[in-house]
């Protein structure tokens, strides 16, 4: 038998599930800085969320979803993306009501899976950081939101980057873009990508953002969505564009940016990787306004502003920057076992080092003392402790400090009676300098 991972998928071992662990503790405190809270929800749901929230038409529902019926003849599906659930769940536990505060800031971390075609930065089941705002339609909301996604990037000294952003305007001056588009295109119907051509008459926004060089060449002179917003859209954007101004955080405008998510309103944006090596997956983080999808899904009419921020790409970025993860897996004490007779006490030793937290190995192969001490010093283990059988009648252990070279026998009974007593008295002696 032999079996190997599905296409699009990785095994995280243990040296990157560190880098993992050290990305998320980061965003974590980020996250708290900025008085989000987390929210875990399922990874499954049922189809039909995901196909009203996310858009029948978008890339996501009509190809890339890991649908299927289960034993109860439910249509489900593995969530592609975080924020319908979340609402489904903002939704479902009255999450508006009077007793939260206003707006509700809330984070996810989690994979999310995605049937595309993979390559670097590009798997079937990935992970992203999240965040989605209930309740405000304050346009210092999409700032702040996009400030803490710039300041993600900046805790990891990133700089190769941009913030990108554009306005999608109401959903009724939308309308009015859409045929204004739709009559631009058609001209051209003939020389878009058969993807574009399908598009056109379903989604012709999405025309804007395709990836095929000559829909790219045709859609440069397309007109510019910020010509027909509403006065409404047309303040907020500008709001968001002087706020931006005024914290001196550098942006460009990309009116033919726009989503693969149906549900977005008014300011959109990306962060995008400008770092020459990062080829044709460079955008990290990605979001917006989405202020009918609460309704969508059946919830009171509540304005909302999100991202999702893809950790596999900020992981690439890491590399490439030569990031200098710091070493999670310290050592404290490891325990060199001489003699099967000792093998029950460096159990009990190891569980009394422990419970005093220290961090803790001690030998399981019987290997000879010299290779035990080897690896003792590899896995830079400040404290070595030696069980033989001689010293364990007498119910004595060797306490060693690597760097000084310096042992002590102490004994047992007294370690674990009094432990901080002893092991502080121990390890004053051990690490003292040379006078
Ligand atoms: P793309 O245009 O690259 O397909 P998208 O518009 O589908 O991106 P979003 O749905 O906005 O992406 O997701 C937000 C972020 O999640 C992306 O910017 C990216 O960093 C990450 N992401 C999306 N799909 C994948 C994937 N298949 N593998 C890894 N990361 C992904
Ligand atoms: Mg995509």
């Amino acid at each position: 038998m032999n079996y190997q991972k599905l296409k699009g998928t990785v095994d995280i071992l243990p040296e990157e599930a560190s880098k993992w662990q050290h990305i998320e503790e980061s965003a974590r405190r980020i996250l708290k800085s900025y008085q989000f809270k987390e929210i875990r929800t399922p990874l499954f749901e049922k189809f039909d969320l995901f196909a009203r929230g996310v858009g029948e038409t978008s890339d996501i529902v009509s190809k890339e979803m890991y649908d299927f019926k289960d034993k109860g003849n439910r249509h489900v599906a593995l969530r592609p993306e975080g924020t319908a659930g979340i609402v489904r769940a903002y939704v479902e536990n009255k999450l508006y009501g009077p007793e939260y505060h206003k707006p509700m800031k809330l984070y996810y971390f989690g994979p999310m899976f995605r049937y595309e075609r993979p390559q670097s930065g590009r798997q079937r089941q990935f992970n992203q950081l999240g965040v989605e705002v209930f309740g405000s339609d304050n346009p210092s909301v999409d700032v702040e939101t996009m400030l803490l996604a710039m300041d993600l990037f900046k805790h990891f000294d990133l700089t190769d980057l941009k913030l990108v952003i554009n306005s999608l305007g109401s959903t009724e001056s939308r309308k009015e873009y859409r045929e204004a588009l739709i009559s631009f295109l058609e001209p051209h119907f003939d020389e878009l990508s058969a993807d574009s051509q399908t598009r056109l008459y379903k989604n012709p926004l999405r025309v804007l953002d395709s990836k095929d060089k000559k829909d790219k060449e045709i859609v440069k002179d397309a007109p510019s969505i910020l010509e027909y917003l509403d006065e409404k859209s047309r303040i907020h954007f500008e709001k968001v564009q002087s706020m931006l101004n005024a914290l001196g955080i550098p942006y460009e405008i990309d009116t033919n940016m726009v989503r693969g998510l149906d549900y977005y309103n008014d300011t959109i944006f990306e962060i995008i990787s400008t770092h020459p090596k990062f080829g044709a997956n460079a955008t990290v983080c990605a979001g917006g306004r989405y202020d009918s999808l609460v309704k969508e899904v059946g919830g009171p009419d509540t304005p909302a502003f999100g991202f999702g921020f893809g950790l596999e790409r900020l992981l690439l970025m890491l590399e490439q920057s030569q990031y200098d993860y710091p070493n999670v897996q310290t050592l404290d004490a490891y325990i060199v076992t001489i003699g099967d007779q000792v093998n029950e006490e460096a159990t009990r030793l190891a569980y009394h080092l422990r419970k005093n937290g220290l961090s803790t190995e001690r030998e399981f192969m019987n290997r000879k003392p010299g290779k035990q001490f080897k690896t003792a010093d590899k896995l830079n283990a400040p404290f070595v402790f030696t069980l033989g059988e001689e010293e364990l009648a007498e119910r004595k252990v060797q306490v060693k400090h690597l760097e000084t070279g310096l042992q002590k026998q102490i004994n047992l009974d007294e370690l674990y009676d009094d432990f901080s007593t002893v092991f502080n008295s121990v390890q004053t002696t051990l690490t003292k300098k040379e006078e």
